[in-house]
């Protein structure tokens, strides 16, 4: 998608800070860290929301939770753990239209 912030990223036209990279998902450090580790996870593949998920973008999503796994084992949060987040559409506070899975880690969690 032309217009995607994350597919540009995706497709290295726009700069990131890479963490993690396999066949379906990119991970990336968010350029607004709300945590003392915050990185964003991807799939490759467009998908705009949760609210747009198909059956067939199960395994894509799913992959991200996967990799979320391999960041935390890779970032030693592994025992320690840390929080995934996905907002969903305007009032989850979803700005950036490509699925993504936020990975916050380093801080103490407070709230829901
Ligand atoms: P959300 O509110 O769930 O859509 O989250 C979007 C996140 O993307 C925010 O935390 C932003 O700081 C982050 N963000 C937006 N543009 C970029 C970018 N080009 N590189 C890294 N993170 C970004
Ligand atoms: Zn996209």
């Amino acid at each position: 998608m032309k217009d995607c912030a994350f597919c540009r990223i995706v497709a290295r036209e726009s700069p990131a800070d890479i963490e993690y990279e396999d066949d379906a998902v990119l991970a990336f450090r968010d350029i607004y860290p709300k945590a003392p580790v915050h990185v964003l996870i991807v799939p490759k593949r467009h998908i705009p929301s949760v609210m747009a998920m198909e059956p067939g973008d199960a395994e894509a999503v799913g992959r991200c939770v996967l990799a979320a796994r391999a960041l935390g084992e890779a970032k030693g949060f592994a025992a320690r753990g840390y929080r995934l987040r996905v907002n969903c559409g305007p009032e989850g506070g979803q700005v950036v239209y490509h699925v993504h899975v936020h990975f916050l880690a380093g801080g103490r969690a407070s709230g829901a």
